[in-house]
């Protein structure tokens, strides 16, 4: 039945525009960088839905200065809605902020702050109450490892625990593999990106999870993004993936270079 569901799909719409995320995590280092790297995004003619997701600090200047052209997120929220938190950001604040999304579970959240699902799905609780949208990222640890739809079907489990049918349609889901994220540097020989092929394989198998849990008329509100070790070379054969609904960046998406070139493709 799913694969039918799929195949009908497909058919539907053979070159449609896509999501592509930057993800600048704690880049750059001065806010006029900041704005050099926003404009030359904001100027470059693409298709596809441009969203950055800047430090926090940078925020609200790049929102004031590029005016509708790009649609902004924060890269963590907390998962109280406010009070004696030192350091942390709500996910009221970022609303309030002028963002649309904030992104949960990337695998640094995991691998420096222990983050797991359970918390993943508290702040997605509380993000979607002030209104936000969410890009949550999702995928296994280890490379050809033989439980990793095992693993990806708990993070699945637990990240939408008690999320109701209505919210999905907020919910950008961005397959990562944790193996897959790059050094920092795009062009970095010893990256390691997963295959188009495998990573439209692993973002059927997310849609189908979904499609399970919520029925078949959420799957053309379900959006499955790659992200991993993306370059100006790789890139395209991603994009072309029918079953792949865009990007998330990070290391290439502060090369203007590179970010202009991913932004033209397709
Ligand atoms: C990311 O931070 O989400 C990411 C995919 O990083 P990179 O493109 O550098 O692997």
């Amino acid at each position: 039945m799913f694969n039918s569901l799929f195949r009908k799909n497909k058919k539907q719409k053979t070159k449609k525009s896509k999501i592509i995320i930057a993800n600048w995590k704690m880049n750059p280092q001065s806010l006029l960088e900041a704005k050099l790297l926003v404009k030359t995004i904001a100027m470059t003619k693409s298709r596809h839905k441009k969203i950055i997701l800047p430090p926090f600090i940078w925020l609200r200047e790049l929102i004031k200065i590029t005016r509708k052209k790009i649609i902004f997120g924060a890269q963590n929220c907390f998962w109280e809605e406010k009070g004696p938190y030192t350091g942390e950001i709500s996910a009221t604040m970022i609303k309030n902020s002028g963002c649309h999304y904030v992104l949960l579970g990337h695998s640094e959240r995991k691998k420096y702050f222990n983050e797991d699902y359970d918390i993943v799905n508290m702040k997605m609780k509380v993000a979607l109450k002030s209104g936000l949208k969410i890009i949550l990222c999702i995928g296994e640890k280890e490379k050809n490892s033989e439980i990793s739809h095992q693993e990806i079907k708990e993070q699945i489990e637990k990240a939408f625990n008690k999320i109701t049918k209505e919210n999905v349609k907020k919910i950008i889901i961005a397959y990562e593999p944790s193996w897959a994220i790059s050094s920092g540097n795009p062009n970095d020989p010893e990256n390691t990106p997963d295959t188009p092929q495998n990573a439209a394989t692993n973002a059927i198998f997310i849609k189908k999870l979904l499609v399970k849990k919520y029925g078949n008329s959420i799957l053309n509100d379900i959006k499955v993004l790659y992200g991993g070790s993306l370059n100006s070379k790789n890139a395209e054969e991603f994009l072309k993936e029918e079953t792949i609904d865009g990007l998330l960046i990070g290391g290439a998406s502060l090369i203007p270079e590179e970010i202009t070139k991913i932004l033209s493709y397709y």
